[in-house]
């Protein structure tokens, strides 16, 4: 229930300007707040009001309350590209998920779609599993904002009241996901590498935990909807089935300039996060096996003749030998290439949780008990400077023939 703190309230009307639903009015008389029955609990008022007058006490859901959430909603990020607006890869991968989740429960699968010019991607999501999309267009979502995306996304919550939303865990994803749990109040999961139904209907999240060394099951019982980030790559994307149709239902948004605290005055691109291991079909990773900063030139000259993109285990960032966003791993990013070379890499499970999606992974290591043998496809005990000068030869004698 939202309550008003009468003595802090100034009636400054910012809650009922930023209210979504007219849920809020300021008494002329009074001077005070007065919150009104369609007040659907999305918080922006909390957020917005700088004398803390507002606040929401939320309680644990009952069992009768818990029925009321249906549907697995997926957040429907989009990313321009060349002046092109594209749906996220991860989308794609959470709605093959979502489905299956959906399914399980007897339930629909929805995306929540916000944005400004971004109704020709609602085609593509059924494509990909989804039933219905609720589609939040607004000048003011034509670029991703922490408040603009929560403001609406927290609306579409706690109307709809979905049972799962999931979120993937690109940097945006992860500036979202916590904040609309903040508002609502919610559980969040986030980085699962595995999402499953218990035979009481309730969302198993899997992730590892206590630095990669148990894979933990997360459980949301007393919240509602459940909600989960996973990293882009961690699920298959399925296959689209260009026949399938679903409802479009657009979201009347009410946003205006006064929920969004920020401003984005440029956007700068940063060299190191131009190269997207994530999107690479062929990856060349080099871990502490390489010895020194100057051997990586040969990993280099390997990726070189493969047209692959370069890598390395955490061991190379922490030695400042490679940037961070060219790092595998838990604390790095998950990939899932065509083929995956690992170069003097030990293989502990902090890395493997990174690249174990790889199509085909070849390890070369000197030690022949070394864990990355366990999920390698094929592996080669010996030492990479015999190995790779070797190989490179091969595959330049191979492009001259
Ligand atoms: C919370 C947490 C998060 C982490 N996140 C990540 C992460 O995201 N990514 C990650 O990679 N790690 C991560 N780690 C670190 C992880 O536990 C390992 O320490 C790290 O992966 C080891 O890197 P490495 O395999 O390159 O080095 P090492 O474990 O030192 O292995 C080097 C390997 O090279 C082999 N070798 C040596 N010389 C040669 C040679 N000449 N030819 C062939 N083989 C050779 C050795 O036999 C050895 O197996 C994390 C750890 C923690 C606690
Ligand atoms: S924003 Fe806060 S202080 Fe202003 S009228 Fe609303 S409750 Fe009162
Ligand atoms: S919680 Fe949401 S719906 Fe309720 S008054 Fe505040 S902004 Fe309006």
């Amino acid at each position: 229930m939202l309550e008003v703190d009468i003595e802090a309230c100034t009636g400054c009307r910012v809650c009922e300007r930023v209210c979504p639903f007219a849920a809020i009015v300021v008494d002329p008389e009074t001077k005070k707040a007065r919150v009104l029955d369609n007040c659907t609990l999305c918080g922006t008022c909390v957020n917005a009001c700088k004398f803390d007058a507002l606040s929401i006490e939320r309680k644990a859901v009952s069992k009768e309350e818990l029925l009321m959430y249906k549907d697995v909603f997926v957040w429907g990020e989009w990313e321009r590209k060349e002046d092109k607006i594209k749906t996220k890869n991860v989308v794609f991968e959470l709605l093959g998920k979502g489905r299956e989740l959906a399914d399980k429960l007897g339930e629909s699968l929805a995306v929540i779609l916000a944005g400004k010019d971004i109704e020709h991607l609602t085609e593509e999501l059924f494509y990909y599993g989804a039933d219905k999309v609720y589609l939040c267009k607004h000048e003011l979502l034509d670029q991703y904002s922490t408040d603009g995306y929560a403001t609406v996304i927290s609306s579409v919550i706690a109307v709809e009241k979905p049972s799962i939303v999931l979120y993937g865990a690109t940097p945006n994803g992860r500036d979202l996901a916590p904040r609309i749990a903040g508002r609502l109040a919610l559980g969040l999961t986030a980085d699962c590498t595995g999402l499953d139904i218990d035979e009481s209907r309730q969302l198993i999240q899997t992730r590892p935990a206590f630095g990669g060394n148990i894979m933990a099951s997360i459980f949301s019982p007393y919240t509602r909807p459940q909600m989960s980030s996973v990293r882009p790559n961690v699920f298959p994307k399925p296959k689209p089935d260009k026949t399938k149709q679903g409802i479009v239902e657009e979201v009347d948004v009410k946003l205006s300039p006064i929920n969004i605290r920020t401003k984005i005055i440029e956007e700068i691109i940063s060299q190191d996060e131009g190269i997207k291991i994530e999107e690479a079909n062929i990856l060349v990773s080099a871990g502490r096996g390489i010895g020194l900063k100057e051997n990586l030139s040969l990993i280099y000259e390997m990726a070189e003749e493969l047209d692959a993109t370069v890598s390395g285990s955490r061991a190379l960032i922490d030695l400042g030998w490679l940037p961070h966003p060219q790092q595998v791993g838990q604390s790095g990013k998950t990939v899932a290439p065509n083929l995956y070379f690992a170069l003097g890499i030990s293989g502990a499970i902090q890395h493997l949780v990174g690249m174990t999606s790889s199509d085909t992974i070849i390890a070369i290591n000197k030690d022949p008990d070394a864990p990355i043998f366990k999920i390698a496809d094929f592996g080669i005990v010996g030492d990479i400077f015999e190995i790779i000068p070797e190989f490179i030869k091969m595959l330049r004698t191979k492009k001259q023939s």
